[in-house]
């Protein structure tokens, strides 16, 4: 089996489509995730087992505050602007903010399994043997 395109000594080079994309700290392949925000067991392409990262929710909080802080100015800021109707508001912030939850919770996650990979790749903790 070969490594993808960007594999190189230990782990891929981390550019800043890797924790965005979902990408496999080992192989590269986009095989990070099962669901929208969830990851997957183990990759399909070199075997990593993702369950033994314990990444958890902990971004899930921080994210969310930032982002509803964010929402919040940029609403207040249109309000003040053009005094729109208010279903302009919910039709604009709800999805924004969902999306924005979603896809920040997404990215921070793979981005903190992928320093945890890394880390412990470092530490000799798991094995890092890509396959043949
Ligand atoms: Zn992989």
């Amino acid at each position: 089996m070969r490594l993808s395109r960007g594999a190189r000594g230990r782990g891929i080079s981390w550019g800043r489509g890797a924790a965005l994309f979902g990408l496999c700290p080992r192989c590269g392949a986009k095989t990070l995730f099962a669901g929208v925000a969830q990851f997957a067991d183990t990759c399909r392409v070199c075997a990593l087992d993702y369950r033994q990262f314990n990444v958890g929710d902990g971004p899930a909080a921080f994210l969310t505050l930032i982002i509803g802080a964010l929402v919040t100015g940029l609403a207040i800021w249109l309000q003040l602007a053009v005094e729109p109707p208010f279903w302009v508001h919910v039709i604009l912030w709800v999805p924004l903010t969902a999306a924005l939850v979603v896809g920040g919770l997404r990215a921070s996650k793979a981005w903190l399994l992928i320093a945890e990979y890394r880390r412990a790749a470092g530490e000799g903790r798991i094995k890092d043997t890509p396959p043949e």
